[in-house]
């Protein structure tokens, strides 16, 4: 970005004009990056790269990157799509294709490191808001320092949304009736207490998800038993914990910059393919999932209440369950699923509604989270509150009436990097436009033959549907009819699409 897009000490104007309250002195920046997690540090990467000089600081509320793999600390936390393909473009993944959360924050560690990001990272920095000026073409973003608990404001000409899609200090726990009666510890795998003692208890895992899957095996050789409970089941595919292509170029001493992009090409292959079958046959592609469970758990298991989903496969992510462990606890009798619907929490454990009751000194809500939509995050536009919902989504990146602000929002299908790779590609090109054309400012519109779109929605549910996003749909943005104004989902569209956007196209206001 050039240093003439904005100066320090219009910056400081802007300070002045709308944060009278604070004297504190503004740093300038370019570009702030919210979120030191892996699209963050991917996004400072991709700066440093593609736009060599930017000025540009990462804010980051907790102490330490990672994000999501820093956030959890439950027993067996794990990526739940392979590193290949969730690992970056532009860094070999060597290890095994699912990995635990310790594996991925070193894999982000030495991309830190091996790309001197450190210096640009500030952590314990959680931005409370961020307010637009139209007179200087700026930011003014407000953050709290963890460790004095003092305000600083920071000016930059463009904010790089890297903060994710749920609120990291709470998950979510649905209010069931009775809790408060309930003699024993209730926890949240995502707030997992350090202290938590489960060896021989008897626990309760609520939920179905990759979550409930990972930390059911986890914990189940330590209990007296764990229980998943789940309303409803999942689909799952459990599969040995490698990758035989990559087995076999690491044979051939292929070297790895190779092997990674040989093995996410095939992966994303073999994906594009599953996808395409889960709508165009989703009845063979279900049975070929149950089969796998089948396998693992016995002709004698009712695969039918547990394991068989009322939905057609991929309309929620589908989890793989890494060498069958989950299925493996529970044909050891080490781990049980039961699936029926709470009534009610009670001193001893969980009523249900068919009557039974589950004991337990352990109920872990594997129930989900928060979404959390720009981080927390009070934004204005010259001094008006945002609602972000009345805006309309640039290809789920920009939005309307959000000048100067690109968002990382990833796939549900595909690894959630894969996007964020993409984005960031898309930021660096179009700074260097705006710096090209001299422009301080860009922001999307609807054009004219846009005027008439039919407005949705951000996601569509009947494509896909998860609890978190269904919850907190009325704060998302809208998408339109037209595949410029929505998150498509489709990497395989938007990695040819992307990056042959025209910058000038009529949608792009530069000002
Ligand atoms: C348990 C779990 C497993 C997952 N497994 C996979 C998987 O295998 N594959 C996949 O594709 N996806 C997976 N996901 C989805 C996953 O969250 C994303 O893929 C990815 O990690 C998101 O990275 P991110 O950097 O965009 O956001 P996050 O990891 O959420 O990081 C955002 C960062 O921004 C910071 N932040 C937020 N608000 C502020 C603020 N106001 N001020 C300062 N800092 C702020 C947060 O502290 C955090 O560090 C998983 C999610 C969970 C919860």
């Amino acid at each position: 970005m050039p240093d003439s897009l904005t100066t320090t000490s219009a910056i400081a104007q802007a300070a002045d004009t709308t944060m009278k309250a604070s004297a504190a002195p503004v740093e300038h920046f370019d570009v702030v990056i919210v979120g030191a997690g892996i699209s963050g540090i991917g996004g400072a990467y991709h700066l440093t790269t593609q736009s060599p000089g930017t000025r540009f600081v990462v804010l980051e509320a907790q102490e330490s990157f990672g994000g999501t793999w820093l956030t959890h600390q439950y027993p067996g936390i794990r990526s739940d799509s392979d590193l290949y393909t969730f690992g970056y473009r532009f860094k070999p993944w060597t290890g095994r294709p699912i990995a635990t959360a310790d594996e991925i924050r070193t894999y982000m560690g030495e991309v830190i490191a091996e790309n001197g990001l450190a210096r640009h990272i500030r952590y314990g920095h959680r931005i409370r808001s961020a307010q637009w000026s139209s007179a200087e073409n700026a930011w003014i973003v407000e953050a709290v320092r963890a460790d004095t608990g003092e305000t600083v404001r920071i000016g930059a000409t463009f904010l790089w949304m890297c903060q994710g899609y749920y609120r990291h200090d709470e998950g979510y726990t649905p209010d069931w009736p009775g809790m408060e009666a309930f003699a024993g510890r209730i926890v949240h795998p995502q707030t997992w207490p350090a202290d938590l003692n489960y060896a021989g208890k008897k626990v309760i895992v609520i939920g179905s998800g990759a979550t409930a899957a990972t930390l059911v095996p986890a914990i189940a050789g330590d209990c007296a038993h764990v229980t998943m409970l789940q309303r409803s089941p999942t689909y799952f595919i459990p599969a040995r914990n490698a990758n035989v292509l990559a087995e076999t170029l690491r044979e051939l001493q292929i070297d790895e910059t190779w092997i990674h992009e040989i093995v996410r090409r095939k992966i994303l292959f073999d994906q594009a393919t599953f996808t395409r079958r889960s709508f165009e046959e989703p009845e063979a592609v279900k049975n070929e999932l149950l089969a796998g469970v089948r396998a693992h758990l016995g002709p004698d298991f009712d695969i039918d209440t547990h394991f068989t989903p009322g939905y057609r496969p991929w309309r929620q992510r589908i989890a793989y369950v890494p060498d069958g462990d989950l299925f493996k606890s529970v044909r050891a009798g080490k781990a049980s699923v039961v699936t029926d619907e709470i009534e009610r929490f009670t001193r001893k454990g969980i009523l249900l509604k068919s009557g039974r009751e589950l004991e337990a000194d352990i109920i872990v809500t594997a129930t989900g989270f928060h979404l959390n939509v720009l981080g927390d995050i009070a934004l204005t536009i010259d001094g008006k509150p945002l609602v972000f919902s009345d805006s309309v989504t640039y290809r789920g990146m920009m939005f309307t009436g959000v000048p100067n602000m690109a968002w990382v929002f990833g796939y549900f299908r595909a690894s959630w990097t894969l996007r964020a790779d993409l984005i960031a590609d898309f930021v660096c090109r179009l700074l260097a436009h705006m710096k090209k054309k001299g422009a301080r400012r860009v922001e999307v519109a609807l054009r004219p033959e846009d005027r008439d779109m039919k407005l949705l929605p951000w996601i569509d549910a009947e494509n896909f549907n998860p609890g978190y996003l269904m919850r907190g749909m009325h704060l998302l943005p809208k998408r339109g009819d037209k595949p410029e104004w929505q998150h498509t989902q489709d990497y395989w569209t938007e990695k040819d699409v992307f990056p042959a956007i025209d910058l000038d196209d009529a949608a792009f206001v530069y000002g």
